[in-house]
């Protein structure tokens, strides 16, 4: 019996493509916003080219262990590091602040996928729980403003889980495992659909869960013969085909 889709967000529910902004400008503006809390609110601060830099050698780092222990990166404590490099004393840095002041948005050019919408109706409408899990750095919180820009937070009452909330990053089992607790269902009354195979296709196959993968154009390279998805879609209005033939009674 069908009772959960979970979803991962990143190129599987909204769409990156469109996003010109690079990284590094996008962070340059966010940090500004922590640079200026710092400065107004706890101890001058000059140097702001060196927050950059402890920036984005602490968001590296951080990044390099959660791929090698599967321990996921947390935004707030990196900014409490990277304020730390630059001579701020941990006690004077309140870490939800910091958070506020990075000020995390929709980036310009962020969409939600067309073929969503009508899916996750579809599904809520025949009772079956919807959920996301995100191997974001970001406390879902701040995710949330951009599911609420993009019209996708009232989907999601319930079960929206990033990884830094959850302490381990996709692949590892205890990701998937906190998303099946939070819709209280079985791994085998489940289906994940994500973008990445290692991630999204090998990591729910480890907790139990059927995998669709969510081809893009650009990743087809990254397939390999060892992660084999339990189907692949490139557009979701193929899923609820798939999910009649695995569940016959789901709708
Ligand atoms: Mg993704």
């Amino acid at each position: 019996m069908l009772k959960a889709v979970l979803f991962d967000l990143d190129d599987t529910l909204i769409d990156w493509s469109g996003v010109t902004d690079s990284w590094e400008a996008r962070d340059q503006q966010l940090i500004q916003g922590v640079f200026d809390y710092i400065n107004e609110e706890v101890s001058p601060l000059s140097d702001f080219n060196a927050l950059m830099t402890a920036f984005r050698n602490c968001t590296r780092n951080a990044w390099d262990n959660g791929r090698s222990n599967l321990r996921a990166p947390h935004l707030g404590r990196v900014l409490v590091e990277s304020l730390t490099t630059v001579g701020i004393p941990p006690e004077q840095i309140d870490e939800r602040r910091c958070l506020e002041a990075y000020n995390w948005g929709v980036a310009p050019g962020l969409v939600t996928f067309p073929d969503v919408p009508a899916v996750l109706e579809l599904l809520i409408e025949k009772g079956v729980q919807i959920g996301i899990v995100t191997n974001a750095h970001q406390p879902m919180w701040m995710r949330d403003r951009e599911l609420e820009q993009l019209g996708l937070l009232d989907y999601f009452p319930t079960c929206r889980i990033s990884a830094a909330d959850a302490r381990y990053i996709k692949p590892h089992p205890q990701i998937f495992e906190h998303a099946l607790q939070c819709v209280d269902v079985r791994p085998d009354e489940a289906v994940f659909v994500g973008d990445n195979p290692v991630a999204d296709i090998a990591g729910a196959q480890g907790a139990g869960i059927k995998a669709v993968l969510r081809v893009r154009k650009a990743m087809s390279s990254m397939l390999t013969g060892l992660i084999v998805p339990d189907h692949t879609v490139h557009s979701l209005e193929e899923l609820p085909p798939k999910l009649d033939e695995w569940f016959p009674e789901w709708r």
